[in-house]
């Protein structure tokens, strides 16, 4: 490479997929430290995010990932399979995507797939990586899509402690902005903000009743108590899954997705 870079007239050599390749993995794993070729150190930031980092020069779109204990440099499987009680259960969509891609950011392509086959079904039956208070409201608004899947609970504080003061028990009233605590307080200011690109409400209540508040060591560690929510339908939608996965019959539901993990297994 060095060779190529002093003389001119070797200069479309760097358009040979082969010495591209080479010149871009070298940029990632090396670095000239005064005038000494270095390794860049991964544990030191020194290495591209997985999502970017070349893993083999065989397979450049290969990346390296990992999901809980398991790590592997390739790419991901989505299998979507049928589960009637009384039919055969058929793999019906697979879709192919890089490995540090999310599932949930899958979900949508999978879903126009079976879509586009006239193979959506009225439940899709995800884990939870697939599912998130905007997906359940984009499935049922853009395929007419039930998805069920295990809702992500809300790990604040206070929805942990188990005291009546998660942001779920605050009586919330969009339509005229406002929300009451569970002490009977009315909010003070109502915000719409965005969160990772996605439109939530921030919720204020007001220093004088919330200081001398005689429940507030359960409510806030602040002055006051703020709660942020997400906007009108994706909150509902994740209220009602959250609900819907606590049902004594849920498990009758979900556990038809087993057979896909027979399948993949
Ligand atoms: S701390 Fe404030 S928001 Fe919480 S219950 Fe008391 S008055 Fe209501």
């Amino acid at each position: 490479m060095e060779q190529i870079e002093r003389d001119d007239q070797a200069a479309w050599l760097w358009q040979l997929p082969a010495v591209d390749i080479l010149r871009r993995v070298w940029l990632q794993q090396f670095r000239m430290v005064d005038g000494q070729l270095n390794w860049r150190v991964e544990n030191q930031d020194e290495l591209p995010p997985s999502a970017q980092l070349i893993s083999s020069p065989y397979d450049i779109e290969a990346r390296f990932s990992r999901k809980r204990t398991t790590t592997w440099v390739g790419y991901k499987v989505h299998l979507t399979e049928t589960c009637e009680q009384d039919h055969p259960h058929l793999i019906i969509q697979v879709a192919t995507t890089v490995s540090t891609e999310a599932d949930s950011a899958t979900l949508p392509q999978i879903q126009q797939a079976l879509a586009d086959q006239s193979l959506l079904p009225s439940q899709q039956l995800v884990d939870t990586a697939y599912v998130s208070a905007e997906l359940f409201v984009q499935s049922q608004q853009r395929h007419q899509v039930d998805l069920v899947g295990p809702a992500r609970k809300d790990q604040k504080w206070q929805a942990l402690a188990g005291q009546g003061y998660a942001a779920a028990d605050f009586h919330v009233d969009w339509d005229a902005q406002q929300a009451t605590c569970p002490q009977g307080h009315p909010s003070h200011s109502w915000f719409h903000t965005l969160e990772k690109g996605q439109p939530r409400v921030f919720i204020k209540f007001s220093t004088k009743q919330c200081g001398p508040c005689p429940v507030r060591a359960q409510c806030t560690r602040m002055k006051r108590r703020g709660i942020k929510l997400r906007a009108d339908a994706p909150y509902h939608a994740l209220q009602a899954a959250r609900a819907r996965d606590s049902q004594a019959d849920w498990p009758l539901l979900y556990n038809q997705r087993a057979g896909i993990e027979g399948t993949i297994s």
